[in-house]
């Protein structure tokens, strides 16, 4: 049977307008931006590329929608209401987003399907946050006083949002920025717009009013640029690269706009030789093929105890051989293809580097054979030391370096040897050892014996240059606010001038 009958590969591309005050614009004269699936070189998305003209337009209607309060102006409950009913329209569409999520990034449709699902969930959690929020009083400066501490929406706040989890990353910032009565307009990734167009319409169905959450489409150097560097935007979050999010922060000097950055990630796997070894190396094995590597918070550096080593090694390999790389429509994929022919020569690329500078090949080491599309298989280097480019760059793929340690400081030392600071996984059955790891390690996010995995009640985000700023959790949506100090005299004045 053909690949396209086999697993329901659409027979025409699906052709978007992009999003602004609360109805489709189509996309007339303007250029489009052609997708083909990554995993099967079928044309399967055209989206509008925008001009910088759209994106005024748009930040125009974001801005009067803030300015007259039609969002901010509402209660906390009646916000919530909106974002639970966004949630129901998310769950209503979960097989078409899922589709389209994996026809535009290749990554397997059993998880696009998931992060779909845990997008909806997102929306529920954040709809407790728009009610949540509060400030705070101080009733301590005597009789005469009082002062209050409020929390205000920000203002516009520009998204932009990268390609390697379009919906979920998404939803992990959408509602948080609702529920604090802003209003946005995203960009997409050029790659990977069409779920984020659908959660427009899904939003605005479920009741968000029109011109608070617009989405204009096109490309990151010139409309993602022109965005970070726009004099009535307030708020940029951006997620992507470091060199991008270093870029956003100088341009954010024009207005001072406030910056939220999720960068990069050279993420530490300390696996101490107590560990339970068969759940380490599943879960390293995780870290790395999920979502075929391109993950921020990926697993990508295995810093292992030097007497368990050679075993670690022989057992990672077994089970590596294991894992169902191919067809991301195949509901049994576990590792899909990588997202752009660019990308994937930058993989490859590391690959032959980490050859070239005298690292042990493990297993892997190059393209996994398929009749169409890219895809790389899992690589594993051994004896990688920290000056080695493989152990210092983010490769974003499915390329892990083992470097060993023979002592608990060397183990730390090794973890902190990098610009980045996005997560670490610790492997240990001493609870006494993890948490002197856990405390040392300098991290945003840290897993003990487990890897990638949380929920939207807890923070993300970076320390070091792997960004400023957190998502999700209360802080998620108190990251949109403006803190305003008010003072109340009582009582009457007691007069300056006699
Ligand atoms: P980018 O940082 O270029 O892309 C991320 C987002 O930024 C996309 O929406 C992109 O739009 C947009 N963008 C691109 N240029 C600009 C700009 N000058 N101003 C504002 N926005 C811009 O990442 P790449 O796609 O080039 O990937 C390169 C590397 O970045 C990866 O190998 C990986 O290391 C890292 N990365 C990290 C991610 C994370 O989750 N932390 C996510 C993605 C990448 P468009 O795609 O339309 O150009």
């Amino acid at each position: 049977m053909d690949q396209a009958k086999q697993f329901n590969l659409p027979e025409q591309p699906r052709d978007f307008g992009f999003f602004v005050d609360g109805k489709w614009v189509e996309t007339g004269n303007r250029k489009l931006v052609e997708r083909r699936s990554p995993a099967h070189d079928v044309l399967v998305t055209r989206v509008t590329r925008c001009t910088v003209e759209d994106l005024d337009d748009a930040v125009a209607v974001a801005r009067k929608a803030f300015a007259d309060r039609r969002w901010a102006g509402l209660s906390g409950s009646d916000r919530a209401d909106v974002l639970l009913r966004a949630a129901q329209g998310i769950r209503a569409r979960v097989d078409e987003l899922a589709l389209l999520e994996t026809l535009e990034t290749g990554k397997p449709i059993a998880q696009a399907r998931g992060e779909v699902l845990g997008g909806a969930n997102i929306f529920e959690y954040a709809a407790g946050g728009a009610r949540a929020l509060h400030g705070d009083t101080f009733n301590n400066l005597g009789d005469n006083m009082l002062a209050l501490v409020t929390r205000e929406p920000i203002g516009v706040v520009g998204l932009i949002t990268p390609w390697n989890f379009p919906f979920f990353i998404l939803c992990e910032r959408v509602p948080f920025i609702l529920a604090s009565g802003c209003t946005i307009v995203a960009k997409p990734s050029e790659v990977t717009s069409a779920t984020t167009l659908l959660l427009a319409e899904i939003v605005s169905e479920a009741g968000l009013p029109d011109g608070v959450f617009n989405v204009i489409t096109g490309s990151g150097s010139e409309i993602g640029q022109a965005m970070t560097e726009h004099a009535d935007i307030d708020m940029v979050s951006f997620t992507g690269s470091t060199g991008v999010g270093r870029s956003t922060l100088l341009a954010s000097a024009g207005n001072f706009k406030k910056v939220g950055l999720e960068l990069g990630g050279k993420n530490p796997q300390i696996v101490f030789a107590d560990a339970n070894l068969d759940d380490a190396v599943d879960g390293v094995i995780f870290g790395l093929c999920f979502n075929a590597g391109q993950c921020c918070v990926g697993g990508s550096r295995a810093v292992v105890e030097k007497s368990i080593a050679a075993e670690f090694e022989k057992r990672l390999k077994e089970k590596f051989a294991k894992v169902r790389i191919g067809d991301p429509l195949d509901p049994r994929t576990q590792m899909g293809s990588i997202i752009t022919t660019g990308q994937n020569d930058t993989i490859l690329s590391y690959i032959e580097k980490g050859k070239a500078e005298g690292a042990r090949l493990v297993c892997g080491g190059g393209a996994h054979a398929a009749k169409v599309g890219q895809f790389i298989q899992p690589t594993v280097f051994a004896d990688v030391t920290m000056d080695m480019t493989i152990a210092r760059e983010e490769i974003f793929g499915p390329v892990l370096t083992i470097t060993t340690f023979e002592t608990f400081e060397e183990a730390i030392e090794i973890a902190n040897d990098t610009i980045y600071g996005l997560s670490a996984s610790i492997w240990t059955t001493n609870l006494d050892k993890a948490a002197q790891a856990f405390r040392r390690v300098q991290a945003g996010r840290v897993w003990v014996n487990t890897t990638i995995t949380g929920g939207p009640e807890t923070p993300i985000g970076g320390f070091k240059q792997s960004g400023t700023g957190r998502e999700t959790g209360i802080y998620g949506v108190e990251e949109y606010t403006e803190i305003k100090t008010v003072h109340i005299a009582l009582g009457g004045r007691n007069h300056w001038v006699a």
